[in-house]
């Protein structure tokens, strides 16, 4: 019976409905009867079960297609169950998803009638709200309008007023029309007034709406809308930007292009503050072109140029700084212009006479007219010819003194007297010589020295100076030539008078009245008197108390003392005068100038100074990585003979330095650790241990502790008066640090006729000496088909049966090879000997 009430819901659920499955259903109208009524009542809107229901019919069908089928097909029915069972079973199953979806159909429905009643209920409210606001805005317009026109009413009243206070009584007409047109226009604008207010109104209300969605930056700051966070680091760089735009700093993005200014050297971040970029960009793009330097480093202006370049700036390249312009560079006015004295420099080759015709001019015309004969060497002299002319020589021969002044940019020879040797006639250092005054444009006067000698041959040397493009006076040519004797003194007064006509040609002028300006010939630090410094002046009058600057001293002139050590009170162009009263010692070379303050003197030295400084460590610092590289293998290759120079003065100083580093070649080279002007000293000899060096004095000694510091620590120290001794000696030295140079000579071959094997020997070898001659203790080596295949000694050469040390060509022999055994007939035997050969530098 239960499975009948089963059967009875299922109907009554699809009551009136009809469907295919149920309708057929047996009994149905009975257990409908009882069940169907309290079914149906629970059942809130039969239209939905009837919804629901229609557009699945697959279901009924399924339901019933199984239900047909699993009845049809009993086999696939589960045993013991009968077809009205099954069918009953099938019924309530179909039943229980028709509820199922029922249900859900009756949620849906419900929800989307809520929906529609809150969208109705909203639509009410936002009319009302629409119409309030409407209303509220008409009211607000209207009260707007009524206040304006008002006061517009107010308005025209007092004009009206103040109009018949003031005009006469027709007027008044005017004021009484506009009034009365006011209200009128008024009332007709209002509306369309109204109008525009109330979109305006519902335009800011879109508006506001519209902003809803967008992010403000407030929002986006806080973070709260959209759930966008800005990173700390974002809002930083933000925050900067405002900043530096509120401050008015350049934007990133509009580069200013500056104008550096670069002096010869310059301090990386120096630079960069310049530039105004940072640092750390110009270390990196430094890196970038191979220069490995830190922001502390110094670079030299070409670097900086492509620096600057590459930053987009522009370059000003500066050569000194504006301390420097103090110093006047004014160009004389012709007629300030005087005659004054030409100045000579006598060079030659070594031993030609140069030291001794300088002697021989200053004894001749000096020590004669001077009382008590006493000269004073201070590095020129000046003496008159018989025919009135000053002439000054440059007491400092030789070609060093000469380029190392032009080096510095120090012109003050006028005229070069070549003396040549007219026994030896031109050698190296003679055409040396003419090449240096021919590089600085001096012209020359050709002095043949030691005309006295007897194998004394002054044609020759003019034929050989012809070879050199010095045509003589007696070979047609326009230099002045002079047969002398600085022994005999003959020629001396020719060669003189020489001088001075080739100086009339040259008409050398000056301005003596400025102020002075001069070179630095010799300096040295004297025990008593401090710095001295030779000075010729070039142009003006240097004076006593005058204030100068000198290459990197300066000071006052305390006193001047000429070249017959006599004080003097000025020295004019061409003089050359000691200068007392430096604060510290320049060099060979410097330009001495005189300025108005101590102030700017000082300042200017102070600024060469550290320019020099600057340079020296540019030049020690700003090398790119690949020329370090190259260095330090340079150095790993070369063997160094490290030497100290102390000298009398810095001219000689100079020169040997010079000299020194002309010597060597890529396998050995002369360091000079250290050289200067003085006497050797403890400190030298310190120095000098330290570095395994030996000390070179020139025409200076060791003082007592110095000489027993060396005696003590096994220092060598040696004194020289020739440069050329001293050039010679560190050759020689040097020479000794060159590794011997094996050479090999070939002394004989022989060619291996039979091989045959001897106990206890091995292989031996039967050849025929074919040329020189086989030695045993000579080198050998296997050819075979021209090819080298061992190189070693012999272990034995037998003639017959006997052991001999040598064996001539022609002859036969036996060979056994030491420590190899592989030989055959045909092969050749190279026979050689090595020799050790000590080189020398040239
Ligand atoms: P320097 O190296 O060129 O300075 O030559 P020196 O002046 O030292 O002279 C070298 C050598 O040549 C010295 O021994 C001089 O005595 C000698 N000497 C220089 N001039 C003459 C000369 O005119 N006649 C002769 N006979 N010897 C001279």
């Amino acid at each position: 019976m239960t499975a009948g009430k089963d059967e009875e819901s299922q109907m009554s659920d699809n009551d009136g409905k009809k469907t295919l499955g149920v309708r057929g259903g047996p009994r149905s109208g009975n257990v409908k009867q009882s069940f169907s009524h309290g079914r149906t009542k629970n059942v809130v809107v039969e239209t939905k079960r009837k919804r629901v229901v229609v557009p699945k019919p697959g279901a009924a069908k399924t339901g019933a297609g199984k239900g047909g089928q699993a009845i049809g097909d009993p086999s696939k029915r589960p045993a013991g169950i009968s077809d009205a069972e099954m069918e009953r079973r099938m019924k309530a199953l179909q039943a229980a998803k028709a509820r199922e979806a029922e249900e859900a159909a009756q949620r849906e429905a419900d929800e989307k009638a809520r929906e529609e009643e809150r969208m109705r209920r909203r639509e009410e409210a936002e009319a009302k709200e629409r119409e309030e606001r409407e209303r509220e805005e008409a009211l607000k317009a209207k009260a707007e309008e009524e206040a304006r026109k008002k006061k517009e009413a107010e308005e025209a009243a007092k004009r009206a007023a103040a109009a018949a206070a003031a005009a006469p009584q027709g007027e008044e007409k005017g004021p009484a029309r506009s009034q009365k047109a006011a209200p009128a226009g008024g009332a007709a604008a209002a509306p369309r007034k109204k109008e525009r207010e109330e979109d305006r109104a519902r335009g800011k209300g879109r508006d506001d709406s519209r902003r809803s969605g967008k992010l403000t930056v407030n929002q986006a700051l806080t973070g709260g809308e959209g759930g966008r966070q800005k990173s700390m680091a974002a809002m930083k760089r933000k925050q900067e930007r405002a900043r530096q735009k509120a401050m008015g700093a350049p934007v990133e993005r509009e580069k200013v292009v500056r104008d550096v200014q670069v002096p010869e050297t310059i301090v990386v971040s120096e630079l960069a503050n310049r530039m105004a970029e940072r640092v750390a960009d110009v270390v990196k793009s430094l890196m970038k072109m191979g220069m490995m330097v830190t922001q502390n480093q110094t670079i030299d202006a070409d670097t900086a140029e492509l620096i600057v370049e590459e930053f987009g700036h522009r370059i000003q390249r500066v050569s000194d700084a504006d301390v420097e312009d103090v110093i006047q560079q004014i160009e004389d006015d012709e007629a300030d212009l005087q005659p004054r004295p030409p100045v000579i420099t006598i060079m030659g080759h070594v031993d030609h006479g140069k030291t001794s015709l300088l002697d021989a001019i200053r004894n001749a015309k000096v020590v004669a007219g001077e009382a008590g004969g006493i000269t004073q060497h201070i590095g020129a002299y000046q003496v008159k010819t018989d025919s009135g002319s000053t002439l000054t020589f440059l007491d400092t021969p030789g070609h060093a003194a000469f380029t190392s002044m032009r080096s510095r940019g120090a012109q003050v020879t006028d005229i070069v007297v070549l003396v040549v040797a007219a026994d030896d006639s031109v050698m190296p250092q003679t055409i040396e010589a003419i090449n240096h005054a021919k590089a600085a444009g001096v012209p020359m006067i050709v002095a043949i020295n030691k005309i006295d000698k007897p194998a004394a041959d002054p044609n020759k040397v003019r034929a050989e100076l012809l070879q050199h493009e010095v045509i003589v006076e007696a070979m047609s040519g326009e230099v002045q030539d002079v047969e002398v004797s600085a022994v005999t003194g003959q020629g001396l007064d020719e060669l003189l008078e020489a001088i001075a006509l080739q100086a009339e040609i040259l008409e050398l002028k000056a301005n003596p009245d400025r102020a002075a300006e001069g070179a630095v010939i010799e300096a040295q630090l004297d025990v008593g008197r401090g710095p001295v410094a030779t000075v010729l002046v070039q142009k003006g009058t240097l004076k006593q108390g005058d204030i100068f600057v000198v290459g990197e001293q300066w000071g006052r002139v305390r006193a001047l003392v000429d070249d017959k050590g006599e004080r003097v009170s000025e020295a004019g162009p061409s003089v050359p005068v000691e200068v007392l009263g430096l604060n510290g010692t320049p060099e060979a070379g410097d330009v001495l100038n005189v300025v108005d303050t101590e102030a700017q003197a000082r300042e200017i030295a102070e600024y060469r100074e550290s320019a020099a400084k600057e340079k020296r460590a540019a030049a020690g610092a700003a090398a790119t990585l690949e020329q370090l590289m190259q260095k330090a293998k340079d150095d790993e290759n070369v063997k160094e003979l490290p030497i100290l120079v102390k000298a009398d003065v810095q001219g000689s100083a100079e020169a040997i330095v010079q000299a020194m580093e002309k010597i060597g070649n890529e396998e050995v080279r002369v360091r000079v650790l250290h050289y200067g002007v003085g006497a050797i000293t403890e400190t030298d000899v310190g120095l000098a241990e330290a570095s395994g060096a030996p000390i070179m004095g020139f025409n200076v000694r060791a003082n007592a502790s110095a000489r027993n510091s060396a005696n003590q620590k096994g220092v060598e120290i040696r004194y020289y008066s020739v440069i050329y001794d001293l050039v010679d000696d560190v050759k020689a030295a040097a020479s000794g640090l060159l590794s011997a140079e094996i050479r090999e000579h070939f002394i004989g071959y022989a060619e291996i006729r039979e091989v045959f094997k001897v106990t206890g020997v091995g292989k031996v070898a039967g050849c025929l000496v074919t040329e020189g001659v086989a030695r045993r203790s000579a080198g050998v080596r296997l050819l075979r088909d021209d090819v080298v295949i061992h190189e070693g000694t012999l272990k034995t050469l037998k003639r017959f049966k006997d052991e001999v040390k040598e064996v001539q060509s022609g002859q036969e022999c036996g060979m056994a090879f030491e420590n190899y055994d592989d030989i055959r007939p045909g092969d050749v035997i190279e026979i050689f000997e090595r020799e050790e050969v000590e080189r020398q530098l040239d």
